[in-house]
């Protein structure tokens, strides 16, 4: 994010950064249970409480954060999408930083590192990931996204739910 340039509107105080993080970790968890990897997205509106829409991931290709991104592009003005929070549990990968870049979702909160991911799957081969911090991409971009994350509070719990997926025979 760049200092000299206008912030997107939300809350961004940690206890509402836990609570929708744990949102977004029961929709990864209804993923898992409905045989997709575990990760699971919100979009919270310019009030940083009410949740606009949620998305488990689909497969390797469609991934939770971009297929909600391109949902809310299609739903919303870009206007309104840049009050919005993408929440979602894994910080998202190149392919789904640059979806919610071009869907102009000004703010991102997300619960664990990319890095913390790669260190729970290891060489999976259905997980190989994509290791390029989402702040570098937005930082090649031309907009002052907002990015909170990894939230300490809650990346156990997502932390947790990797392990037990990633570790099934
Ligand atoms: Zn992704």
């Amino acid at each position: 994010m760049r200092a000299d340039s206008p912030s997107p509107a939300g809350s961004s105080s940690p206890a509402d950064a836990a609570r929708l993080l744990r949102l977004a970790n029961a929709v990864a968890r209804r993923a898992m249970e409905a045989g997709h990897h575990p990760f699971g997205a919100i979009l919270v509106a310019p009030d940083g409480h009410t949740v606009l829409m949620e998305q488990g991931n689909v497969n390797t290709v469609n991934h939770a954060e971009s297929v909600l991104a391109r949902e809310a592009a299609s739903r919303y003005e870009p206007a309104f999408l840049w009050g919005c929070t993408l929440v979602t549990t894994v910080e998202p990968c190149a392919m789904c930083a640059g979806t919610q870049y071009w869907a102009h979702i000004g703010r991102l909160v997300y619960g664990m590192s990319e890095a913390r991911l790669l260190a729970l799957t290891g060489n999976h081969s259905e997980n190989p990931t994509l290791d390029l911090p989402c702040r570098e991409v937005f930082d090649r971009g031309q907009k002052p996204m907002q990015v909170v994350g990894p939230v300490p509070e809650v990346e156990e719990e997502i932390a947790a739910l990797h392990r037990d997926f990633w570790r099934r025979p």
